[in-house]
């Protein structure tokens, strides 16, 4: 069986510092809060820095976030639409590589990710009022506050990940506008 949430990065996430035991809502509320964060995390940077540890830039990140929302989101509708309660993992970096997302426009990936947030959103509130609960090829039984923790982790482990890279890459070039 695949390690997952608290198991895989700590309680809180020896990254990030993510606190697993947050509610249901509380981890809606962080994902519906991402695409701002991101915004604000990128202001007077192009979103193509890069970091010498890590594999994908910020546009890249926020990419990864808008693919993993849609898959879950997905998931879940499938269960409680059809009562498709299967799930399989995917390969992220498969994905990054097939969608190149360092190659994204960070707007565009800024774009895909309220959009994605929005369905999210719907789908996992959705899915809570019906107790929903996907059965994962390699994790086992995910409940729908399950995932919903999970994806609120994925959110903002990245913007740690962005973080990172944004403080090697040096201060931010001035904004006009900017205040
Ligand atoms: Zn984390």
């Amino acid at each position: 069986m695949e390690k997952w949430g608290a198991d895989l990065y700590g309680d809180p996430c020896a990254g990030c510092g993510f606190n697993w035991s947050l509610t249901p809502e509380e981890a809606i509320r962080i994902v519906t809060g991402l695409p701002a964060r991101y915004r604000e995390l990128l202001d007077g940077y192009t979103g193509h820095e890069r970091h010498p540890e890590l594999a994908w830039n910020p546009a890249a990140y926020i990419s990864h976030v808008v693919d993993n929302l849609r898959h879950w989101a997905e998931g879940l509708a499938g269960a409680r639409l059809s009562e498709a309660t299967d799930i399989l993992g995917y390969d992220p970096d498969l994905l990054a590589q097939a969608r190149h997302y360092n190659d994204i426009a960070p707007a565009a990936a800024l774009w895909s990710l309220e959009r994605a947030v929005s369905a999210w959103s719907a789908s996992v509130t959705a899915a809570l009022r019906h107790g929903v609960v996907l059965r994962h090829d390699a994790r086992g039984p995910q409940r729908a506050q399950d995932v919903a923790r999970n994806n609120a982790h994925d959110g903002y482990h990245h913007a740690w990940d962005i973080e990172r890279i944004l403080d090697f890459a040096g201060p931010a070039i001035f904004s006009p506008g900017a205040s």
